[in-house]
């Protein structure tokens, strides 16, 4: 009988103990951590990822030229919380932290110099974004910022180490505002190819957001100025019904030759040179203006934000996302 009990004894404390065992080498919750000011609050996952010779990112801060060098995943806090809303969904905040991670080893394992020491920049429209922590606070309502921040640090932290691999390599992860539904394929935009997981993807949701819709409207004196700026000889006569017109398309739907009096543009071209948000329009004359209609923001190559913000909220996760804007990828840990 006591070896009974002693037996059963045994048996409790076991059963009692594997699961104490099992959750306290889960690593959540943790206050003595590399986060930027070493405060890591409740139920935020620690990160301590062992990112080998990419622990360190050389950033240029473009508005006074000094070079910052971050731990990688404080420097993609800085990216996700100055390229994407902190009020989009969680899961899209992880796609984006994926992609941003993605976006900068690629671009540090194939340095062009382009920086000089540093391997890239916080430019938007040369790299991606980057903002301080106190910046961004500042710039948050005071009740909302904790919460903010700590949906920025989770969707970084969540998905450490994971990066997007196509044939073993990371990927040109580009993205986008809003791809005013369809996504573009880079020949279209550069002239580059060799992108086989850049092509064009359909996402529903997008016209629920104001990046969707927008329009410029420009005198005709002033787009006859533009255009002379560019091209002396240009010559356009308001008379003619067909001065203006598009000539054709992408395969997107996105303008690829526009006629302007006597000149053939890009649509991209007309987008820089009238600062519309995408070379997805339609153009009008009327009156003394000329209108055009745009849709999306941003090149459309690679994520939508919103398109990424829109699945999530349909109930898909950051792979389903990634595997929908970057065909035959692999979601990798480093
Ligand atoms: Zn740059």
């Amino acid at each position: 009988m006591k070896k009974f009990i002693f037996y059963l004894v045994g048996i409790i404390v076991i059963i009692f103990l594997i699961p104490v065992i099992c959750t306290s080498t889960v690593k959540e919750t943790s206050v003595e951590t590399n986060d930027v000011n070493n405060i890591i609050p409740t139920g935020i996952v620690e990160n301590n990822y062992d990112y080998k010779q990419y622990q360190k990112v050389k950033l240029l801060h473009t508005k006074d030229n000094s070079i910052e060098e971050l731990n990688l995943d404080e420097y993609l806090y800085g990216v996700v919380s100055a390229e994407m809303p902190a009020s989009f969904n969680e899961e899209a905040l992880k796609a984006q932290a994926v992609v941003a991670r993605t976006y900068t080893i690629y671009k540090i394992k194939n340095n062009n110099n382009k920086h000089g020491d540093a391997q890239i920049c916080d430019d938007s429209g040369c790299c991606q974004a980057w903002i301080s922590k106190e910046d961004r606070m500042s710039k948050w309502p005071e009740n909302e910022r904790e919460q903010n921040w700590n949906k920025i640090l989770n969707a970084v932290n969540s998905t450490q180490g994971k990066i997007i691999t196509y044939n073993n390599e990371p990927i040109d992860a580009f993205f986008h505002s809003n791809s005013g539904g369809k996504t573009e394929i880079p020949i279209n935009v550069w002239g580059g190819s060799g992108f086989p997981y850049l092509q064009v993807v359909e996402t529903s949701g997008e016209e629920n957001y104001s990046q969707y819709s927008s329009e410029v409207t420009i005198s005709k004196e002033d787009l006859t100025n533009k255009m002379k700026e560019k091209y002396s000889d240009f010559e356009i006569d308001f008379n003619d019904s067909n001065c203006i017109s598009i000539l054709e398309y992408t395969e997107s739907g996105r303008v690829r030759t526009i006629k302007i009096g006597n000149k053939n543009l890009s649509g991209v071209e007309v987008r820089t040179l009238f600062n519309l948000k995408s070379a997805n329009f339609e153009v009008s004359i009327e009156g003394d203006n000329i209108k055009f209609k745009v849709k999306g923001y941003g090149h459309g190559i690679g994520m939508s934000q919103t398109g990424a913000d829109s699945m999530a909220k349909s109930g898909s996760n950051y792979e389903d996302i990634i595997h929908h804007f970057y065909i035959g990828v692999e979601i990798k840990d480093m």
